[in-house]
């Protein structure tokens, strides 16, 4: 028997910039073209990598904005953060670097396993934020990017499986120390 083991992940992000359809994609498969704007919500689901088994608890968040509080839930306890903003809208990606800053601080500072998502990349002609932009950001913290579309399944679990690997990598850079 496959040791599962437990993963608890927090999307986090402005308000409408997908986090609840890139929930729902990874989880149900599919893309529902209206939600009502979230409280929270949680889901789980056992993903397989390789030999590895993983038991995925995802909190999905009402979403922040520059003067968000974090609460503690959101802190401990957490393993990895997928921090989603829309490449449509230039605020929500700002808001992404104010919320960096209060996780980071909320963790003491140490390496955090963050996958950085520009999502609906499907509506390109209304960019407001440039691939690059995303990257270097990602960069700046040592963490993985990608533009996803909630509206496609491969991409969205290309998400939830990267920062499976980024919590495994993180990890494994403190055993080296
Ligand atoms: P949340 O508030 O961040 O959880 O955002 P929602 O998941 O509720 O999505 C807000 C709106 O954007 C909804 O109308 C979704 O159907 C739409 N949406 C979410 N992701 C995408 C995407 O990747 N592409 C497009 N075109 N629309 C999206």
């Amino acid at each position: 028997m496959p040791l599962v083991r437990y993963r608890k992940v927090v999307i986090l992000g402005y308000r409408s910039v997908g986090k609840t359809s890139l929930a729902h994609q990874f989880v149900e498969g599919k893309f529902l073209e209206r939600y009502d704007p979230t409280v929270e919500n949680t889901y789980s689901k056992i993903v397989t990598l390789g030999k590895d088994e993983f038991h995925l608890h995802l909190v999905d968040t009402a979403g922040q904005d520059e003067y968000s509080i974090l609460p503690y839930s959101f802190i401990i306890g957490v393993h990895g953060y997928v921090l989603v903003y829309s490449v449509t809208s230039l605020h929500s990606f700002q808001v992404i670097e104010s919320l960096y800053q209060k996780l980071h601080e909320g963790h003491g500072k140490t390496r955090l396993p963050v996958v950085l998502v520009g999502n609906k990349a499907d509506l390109s002609p209304n960019r407001e934020v440039q691939a690059i932009e995303g990257k270097k950001l990602a960069e700046s913290w040592g963490a993985t990017f990608m533009e996803s579309s909630a509206r496609e399944n491969q991409l969205t679990q290309g998400i939830f499986t990267k920062v499976i690997q980024e919590i495994a990598r993180v990890e494994n850079s403190y055993g080296q120390e």
